[in-house]
C-alpha cells in the first residue's frame, strides 16, 4: 500500500525515482508521481501504472539531481490525476508526497479554506501542504515540527521546501520511513526494497523525528529543533528476485515456491530435532503461561484460528484470537502471565502495529511472526519469529501464510514440551512429521492440473461456499477470502455445522459448496453435513485425505491430498484451495498478482 521514494545525489533524480517506485510497486497502487528540484520544482504524474508515468517523465525529461516520488493508494478522493501524488501548497511553497491517513483533515481544511487558501484535489494529503504553507516560518524544519503538532493520524511525509533546492525534508507518525545512505548521494523510501540496489547503510527514522536530507549531509532533529545523533545500520539483506522466473504470475511462483518458503522458515528454528527459539522467554513464563491472544488481519488471522486448535489441544491453555482492527479498539483483559502474538506479513500493517503497541502498553510480553526482517512490528515487539519465505508480491498471500503455518506449529511443540505434554519421543516425532511438510506440500502441488480443470466450472459461478469442522475450518475461511479477493466471485466459509443455521437458504441447484474433510474424528459428521446440501441441490468438491477413498461416493469431484498428522493438516489442505483460486482467477482472465482495491502492505486503518 503505498509507497515513497527520494533521492538527493548526482545522478538523475528522475531515473532513480522511477527504479525506487517500480520496487515498491507490488505493495498496490492506483496513481504515482515524481517531483524533481532543479531552478524550479517540476511535477509529474499520472493515474495508473508505472509504466504509464515513466511515459511521461520521459517526454518532460526532468534534469535534476534531487526529488520525491509516490504510489498513491487512494484512501481520500477517486484515484486520478489530481489526486495523486506530490501535492503543491496554493503559494508553491512545499511539494510533498504523503503515506497514510489524516484524521482531522476537515477540520484543518476548513480552518484554512477560511484563511483564503484554495484546494485543488479531494485527498488529506493535499492539507499537509497547505498547512505547512501557512506556517511557514522560512525555516524548513520548525515549520514541519509546528504542523506535526496540527496533524492527527499516520504520516511518512516527504518534502521539496522551496528555497532549499539541494535538500529533502521528511517526518513521519506510524507509517515507516528510512533513509538510505550512500557515497555523496542519500536516499529515502518507506521500504527498504527501494534503496538496496543503492544501499544497504540505512537509518530508520523514529516518529517525531524531523529529517533534512542532502547529496553529503543527513540532520535528524528532534521536536525541540535539537540535532540528534544517529546509527547506521548496515541491512544485511540481499537483493530479491523480483522476477517470476518462468512463471505466468507472482502469484503461481509463489505457490510452487512454499515447499522451499516452508523449508527455510523451519529450518534455523530445529537443531537435532529440538526446537530452539531465536531469543528467550523471561524466566518461567512460558511454565506459568496463562492464556495467549494472537491478533492479526485477513490471512494471517486464519493463522491466529488455526493455531486456536492446535495450541489448545497440544498445550492446554485458551487461545484468544482477535481481528486487530478490533483488539485496538476494546479492552481486553490481559495479565501479566498472558502472551501476545502478532502476525504481519509485512510486519507493518497498521492495526496489527497498534494492537502491538496496546499489548506492550497493557504490559504483556509480545511476540512478533513477521517475514519482512526490520520492519515496524519486528523491532518494537519483545520477542521476534521470522517466517524466511522471501519477498513476497502477490497481493493474496501463500507462501507468507505457509511459513506462518510452520511457525504456530514449532511454537505450539516448544509450549509442549516446557509443559511437560510432549515426551521426548513425541517431540522427535511431532519434528519429523514438521520436518516432512515440505515434501507434502510438493507432492500436493501436483493436484494442479484437477484444480484447473475445476476452475473452469467454478468460474462459471457467482456464489461458492466453503465448509469443514474443526481445523479445517479456519482454512476453509482462508480458502474463501483467497477465491474471493482475486476472482471476485462471492465466496463464504462456514463451520460445516453452522451452515444449516440460515446459510444453507442460499443452496440451490449447481451451487458449489467446497468441502474440506482431513479430521478422521469429524468424517462421519462431514458426510452428514455434505448429504444436506447436496440434497438441496449443491455441486460438492471435497477435499480428502488419501485415505478417505468412499467420499467419492457422495461428492461430486474429490481432490486427494497427503495424510499427515491432523494438527500439520493446514498445510497441505490449503495448497488445492490457493491452486482453484488462481486458475479460476486466471479463467476468468483478472490480473492474479494484482486484485483491484487491495494493497499488499496495509498500512492504513
Ligand atoms: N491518504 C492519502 C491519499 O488518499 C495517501 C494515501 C496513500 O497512503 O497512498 O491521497
Amino acid at each position: 500500500m503505498c509507497g515513497i521514494m527520494g533521492f538527493a545525489g548526482k545522478s538523475k533524480a528522475s531515473e532513480i525515482l522511477i527504479e525506487g517506485l517500480r520496487r515498491l510497486e507490488y505493495r498496490g497502487y492506483d496513481s504515482s508521481g515524481i517531483a524533481v528540484s532543479n531552478d524550479d520544482i517540476i511535477v509529474i504524474k499520472e493515474k495508473g501504472k508505472i509504466d504509464i508515468l515513466e511515459k511521461s517523465v520521459n517526454e518532460i525529461n526532468p534534469q535534476g539531481n534531487i526529488g520525491i516520488g509516490h504510489t498513491r493508494w487512494a484512501t481520500h478522493g477517486i484515484p486520478d490525476k489530481t489526486n495523486a501524488h506530490p501535492h503543491t501548497s496554493m503559494n508553491g511553497v512545499v511539494t510533498l508526497v504523503h503515506n497514510g491517513i489524516i484524521e482531522n483533515y476537515i477540520d484543518i481544511k476548513s480552518d484554512l479554506i477560511g484563511k483564503g487558501y484554495a484546494f485543488k484535489s479531494q485527498t488529506d494529503t493535499e492539507i499537509i501542504a497547505q498547512l505547512f504553507d501557512y506556517l511557514f516560518d522560512g525555516d524548513a524544519i520548525s515549520t514541519m515540527i509546528k504542523t506535526a503538532e496540527r496533524l492527527k493520524g499516520s504520516y511518512a511525509i516527504a518534502m521539496l521546501v522551496n528555497g532549499f533546492e539541494d535538500k529533502i525534508f521528511a517526518m513521519k507518525k506510524d507509517s515507516p520511513l528510512i533513509i538510505g545512505i550512500g557515497e555523496n548521494e542519500n536516499y529515502l523510501a518507506s521500504d527498504i526494497p527501494a534503496i538496496l540496489p543503492y544501499t544497504k547503510d540505512c537509518y530508520i527514522v523514529n516518529d517525531n523525528e524531523f529529517i533534512e536530507i542532502s547529496n553529503n549531509e543527513i540532520k535528524v532533529y528532534n521536536d525541540c529543533k535539537i540535532e540528534k545523533e544517529f546509527c547506521v545500520k548496515t541491512i544485511d539483506l540481499g537483493i530479491e528476485t523480483t522476477e517470476k522466473d518462468g512463471y505466468d504470475s507472482f502469484l503461481a511462483k509463489e505457490i510452487f515456491e512454499q515447499p522451499k518458503a516452508v523449508k527455510n522458515t523451519i529450518s534455523p528454528l530445529i537443531k537435532d530435532k529440538k526446537i530452539v527459539l531465536p531469543f528467550d522467554f523471561p524466566d518461567n513464563f512460558v511454565e506459568k503461561l496463562n492464556r495467549i491472544y494472537i491478533v492479526a488481519c485477513g490471512s494471517a488471522y486464519h493463522v491466529g484460528m488455526t493455531a486456536k486448535y492446535i495450541i489448545e489441544d497440544m498445550v492446554k491453555i485458551p487461545v484468544i484470537v482477535d481481528i486487530a482492527s478490533e483488539f485496538r479498539y476494546r479492552n481486553p483483559v490481559i495479565h501479566k502471565n498472558d502472551l501476545c502474538i502478532f502476525i504481519s506479513q509485512s510486519g507493518e500493517t497498521a492495526d496489527t502495529l497498534a494492537s502491538l503497541r496496546k499489548a506492550k502498553e497493557k504490559g504483556a510480553f509480545t511476540l512478533s511472526i513477521v517475514n519482512a526482517p526490520y520492519s515496524t512490528i519486528s523491532r518494537e515487539s519483545d520477542a521476534v519469529i521470522y517466517t524466511n519465505a522471501g519477498v513476497e508480491m502477490a497481493v493474496a498471500t501463500t507462501k507468507a501464510l505457509s511459513s506462518q503455518l510452520a511457525v504456530i506449529y514449532i511454537l505450539s511443540a516448544y509450549f509442549a514440551k516446557i509443559k511437560n505434554l510432549l515426551s521426548d519421543n513425541e517431540l522427535m516425532d511431532f519434528v519429523t512429521e514438521i520436518q516432512a511438510l515440505p515434501e507434502k506440500i510438493a507432492k500436493t502441488i501436483e493436484c494442479n492440473n484437477s484444480t484447473r480443470e475445476l476452475a473452469k466450472y467454478i468460474s462459471t459461478k457467482e456464489h461458492i461456499f466453503f465448509i469443514g469442522r474443526g481445523i479445517d475450518y479456519p482454512i476453509c475461511l482462508e480458502g474463501a477470502l483467497k477465491l474471493k479477493e482475486i476472482s471476485y466471485i462471492h465466496c463464504e466459509g462456514y463451520g460445516a455445522g453452522e451452515l444449516k443455521h440460515g446459510t444453507i437458504s442460499l443452496i440451490e441447484d449447481g451451487t458449489i459448496v467446497i468441502a474440506l474433510v482431513t479430521d478422521k474424528v469429524l468424517y462421519e459428521k462431514m458426510i452428514s453435513n455434505i448429504k444436506e446440501v447436496k440434497s438441496r441441490g449443491a455441486f460438492v468438491i471435497a477435499i480428502v485425505n488419501e485415505n478417505m477413498s468412499d467420499i467419492v461416493e457422495i461428492a461430486n469431484k474429490v481432490i486427494y491430498i497427503p495424510d499427515t498428522i491432523k494438527s500439520l493438516s493446514p498445510s497441505v489442505s490449503v495448497i488445492p484451495l490457493q491452486l482453484l483460486a488462481y486458475h479460476t482467477t486466471k479463467e476468468k482472465r483478472f490480473d492474479v498478482d494484482k486484485p483491484r482495491n487491495l494493497a499488499k502492505s496495509v498500512t492504513v486503518e
